[in-house]
């Protein structure tokens, strides 16, 4: 449903701003200069006598230009076509501090300096005014996108982060991204200035800031009309109004984890956007990369797509910047070429207009049946009474009818509410002074008239707040026509049309100088006829020497291409250096200290988003199907809660409240199986076990002689030193040595505290509670399963 016309190319055209204070003040060269009438921009270089490397754009404005004149000349015609259903786009490209914002928004209360998004606001507003049979539907939204997160400006919530979508019928979107709908040239300012505030508040420092964010205003108008078919045709254009980040390479060079993270994104989209730019004009490539980064996703259209697009290319005069716009007009030079295919947007699916237009005509006839409601009734009544009534009343009626209905028609509600109010107020009084009525059936009467009053005004509300409703909503939808007679409204329009036409010559003196250039060169051999050798000779020289210098130009051009290629592919390289360290390191980390199973389990959960363009985790469950889980037992119908079998018939039997709901579901604790052993005694031999005896007797009863040491045979040892050790092998007995054995002997009169007299049990020394183990510190028991990894 959109009529589809020829491809056009992209508009480029440079502005060059004037020299700021400080440029002036270092005294500075100007390099760039600017020859409007043909749209040419020559930049010398500073250094060295190389001829000044010229570009052609569709036009070139100098520090002199107005920003009026941009408008009026470069964006007109564009935000013209947006009115018509196209979608337009206008983006600012160029180092930071050349006038990219400046020339988006410019100065914000100086209306002679005031940049393309105000000036477009008045041109949509003026142009739906003057419109006639057409309604409009005008949005506005502000998204900025900073190292490719998408945050939106006019959202309360400031840190929230947005995600970029696409529908197949629509194509790519920013979910949940605010929109307003605006009613006049203050709304939609306004709508901005809450947006700049944003993009100020949620940076620290604005300049760094902005100029590394993207900023893009989103207008959207919808104009819906009656067709030459009779039906209702609705149009929706989209202007994107993009103030890019800065240009400038960002140094890299030092960055590490964070700062390198931020540093590779900084520009991801503006070179991505360079990608892009390149693939399209190429030919040769099948693929072009829009899903690279965030902002060509999204301005996926604009870029040899079916939008307008106009590329206003920023550039500074002073010579410390000549490489910088070298690069700006060498980039906005092959944009050139980029062909879109422009269409119109008929009749789309998700017209917030039609939405409107159908949300009131719902509520439109809502309020009428309510009205007809009343009115059917009120006839209903009246035929009842009529039944029973003489034929006199029924004319009457009918009458009364009539009358009513025309009222009805007429609209005028507030008469019709107030007879209703009165006649049940005169009906009330009527059976207050009713005296035949007893005194009950009076004042049942009386409340059945009361409730109907409290019908009558609920109905009322409700009646009045549909008419505000739908009064809000159609304020929304604006409608032009209203002061079209209006005399000074008349001659702006006219102004407005010579000045198109003028810009439209200009444009149209600058193509054919364009032209008659191109052709100069090649006409001149044709016509050329030489009266003598002599002259041949000098003229072909002259050309030769023309071609000569050409020919010196380009091989410079090709240097400088090639040099500025080096340097790009230096800072790739160096990029993707740090990046591999990075990834060593990470790697490293993960293979010394990660288990093996925990990185399978994360590379099993891990996936990748094709919509968000990155790597996600799943999250864990431990039930493979949720659904299981969530289901709760059924419950016999009109019980609270699932009853057993045997509580079902208790109840029966006897409506017993202690049965009444009782839960089925009986739950124990769950025990863990056991992973300890119960306790089993060493066995320990006989002859040990009489050692161990006599080592535990009390000390006092131990003789101590040296001398039976070396006569008493192993019996005697045993009794000595059996204590001492629990094996009982003869070797290690005979290991010790006797002089040793002296000493022990010598100071043998040890406290009898803490020694266990009884029991065959070998108390260890590592026991949490003997005294004996503790030392200066306590030893704690080393609990298992708490030793870290
Ligand atoms: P950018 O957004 O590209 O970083 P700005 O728009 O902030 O640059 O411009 C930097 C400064 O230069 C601003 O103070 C602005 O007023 C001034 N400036 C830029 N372009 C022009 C121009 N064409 N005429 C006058 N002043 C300009
Ligand atoms: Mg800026």
């Amino acid at each position: 449903m959109s009529r589809s016309k020829s491809a056009e190319s992209v508009k480029v055209v440079v502005r060059c701003r004037p020299m700021n204070e400080k440029e002036r003040a270092a005294n500075y060269e100007r390099v760039v200069s600017l020859d409007v009438k043909l749209g040419q921009v020559a930049v010398r270089n500073p250094r060295g006598s190389s001829p000044p490397k010229v570009f052609t754009f569709d036009s070139v404005y100098d520090w002199n230009s107005k920003q009026v004149d941009l408008y009026d000349e470069t964006f007109r015609p564009l935000v013209d076509s947006v009115l018509l259903g196209f979608n337009g786009t206008i983006f600012a490209y160029g180092q930071t501090g050349t006038g990219k914002t400046y020339t988006m928004e410019g100065v914000r209360n100086d209306p002679e300096r005031r940049g393309v998004i105000p000036n477009s606001f008045e041109h949509i507003f003026t142009h739906i005014s003057r419109s006639q049979n057409q309604q409009y539907l005008v949005r506005a939204s502000y998204l900025e996108i900073y190292q490719e997160e998408i945050r939106d400006l006019l959202s309360k919530d400031q840190s929230r982060r947005l995600e970029l979508k696409e529908r197949p019928d629509t194509g790519v979107y920013v979910k949940d991204l605010s929109s307003f709908v605006t009613k006049s040239v203050r709304e939609i300012e306004h709508v901005m200035n809450v947006g700049n505030q944003n993009r100020s508040v949620g940076s620290t420092n604005m300049n760094e800031h902005s100029s590394r964010s993207h900023a893009i205003f989103v207008i959207t108008i919808e104009c819906s009309e009656t067709g030459v078919d009779g039906e209702n045709h609705i149009r929706v254009g989209k202007l994107n109004l993009v103030d890019l980040a800065g240009s400038e390479r960002q140094t890299k060079t030092g960055a590490q984890g964070e700062r390198l993270k931020e540093a590779t994104k900084i520009n991801l989209s503006l070179s991505a956007l360079g990608n892009v730019i390149s693939a399209l004009v190429d030919g040769r490539s099948t693929h072009i990369p829009y899903r690279d980064s965030k902002l060509t996703r999204l301005l996926q259209d604009s870029l040899g797509g079916n939008a307008r697009t106009v590329m206003v290319a920023n550039i500074g005069p002073a010579s410390y910047n000549v490489e910088e716009t070298l690069t700006t007009l060498r980039y906005s030079n092959r944009a050139k070429n980029i062909k879109n295919k422009p269409r119109i947007n008929e009749d789309p699916k998700d017209a917030l207009l039609r939405e409107f237009q159908e949300e009131i005509a719902r509520l439109k006839a809502q309020l009428e049946k309510k009205s007809g409601r009343r009115r059917r009734k009120r006839r209903r009544r009246r035929g009842e009474a009529g039944d029973d009534g003489t034929d006199d009343g029924e004319e009457d009626d009918d009458e009364d009818e009539e009358e009513e209905d025309t009222v009805a028609a007429e609209g005028d509600k507030t008469d019709y509410w107030n007879v209703q109010q009165e006649k049940l107020e005169k009906e009330k009084m009527a059976i207050l002074e009713d005296h035949s009525l007893v005194a009950e059936e009076k004042l049942r009467l009386l409340k059945e008239k009361e409730r109907k009053m409290d019908d009558l005004h609920r109905e009322k509300e409700a009646s009045e707040l549909l008419a505000a409703k739908i009064k809000a909503m159609e304020s929304k939808l604006l409608v032009g026509g209203k002061n079209i007679v209006d005399h000074t409204n008349e001659q702006q329009k006219i102004l407005e049309l010579k000045r198109k036409e003028i810009a439209e010559q200009k444009r149209r003196e600058r193509e054919m100088q364009q032209q008659v250039e191109c052709q100069d060169e090649e006409t001149l051999e044709l016509k050329e006829t030489y009266s003598s050798l002599q002259q041949e000779v000098d003229i072909k020289t002259k050309k030769l020497k023309k071609l000569f210098a050409k020919l010196q130009a380009v091989k410079s051009e090709i240097q400088d291409i090639q040099d500025s290629h080096i340097k790009e592919r230096q800072d790739l390289e160096q990029t993707q250096n740090e990046l591999t360290r990075e990834l060593k390191l990470k790697t490293l980390i993960m293979e010394n200290f990660i288990p093996l199973e925990e990185k399978t389990k994360i590379e099993n959960r891990a996936f990748f988003d094709e919509e968000d363009d990155c790597w996600k985790l799943r999250p864990i469950t431990r039930i493979e199907n949720d659904q299981k889980m969530m289901t709760r037992p059924v419950s016999a119908v009109g019980y609270r809660r699932p009853l057993s079998q045997h509580a079902r018939l208790a109840m029966m039997m006897q409506p017993d409240v202690r049965y009444r709901a009782e839960n089925i579901l009986l739950l124990e604790l769950d025990m863990p199986g056991r992973t300890t052993k119960e306790y089993e005694e060493p066995v320990i031999a006989p002859k040990v076990a009489a050692a161990l005896e006599d080592a535990l007797r009390d000390e006092d009863e131990i003789q101590v002689d040296a001398a039976a040491l070396y006569s008493a045979g192993s019996l005697g040892l045993r009794g000595l030193y059996g204590g001492l050790s629990a094996s009982s092998s003869a070797g290690s007995l005979g290991a010790i040595s006797p002089g040793s054995v002296g000493t022990a002997g010598g100071s043998a009169k040890k406290p009898k505290s803490g020694r266990p007299k009884t029991g065959k049990k070998v108390s260890t020394p590592t026991s949490a509670h003997s005294p004996s183990a503790t030392g200066l510190s306590p030893l704690y028991p080393q609990s298992r399963g708490l030793v870290p990894k």
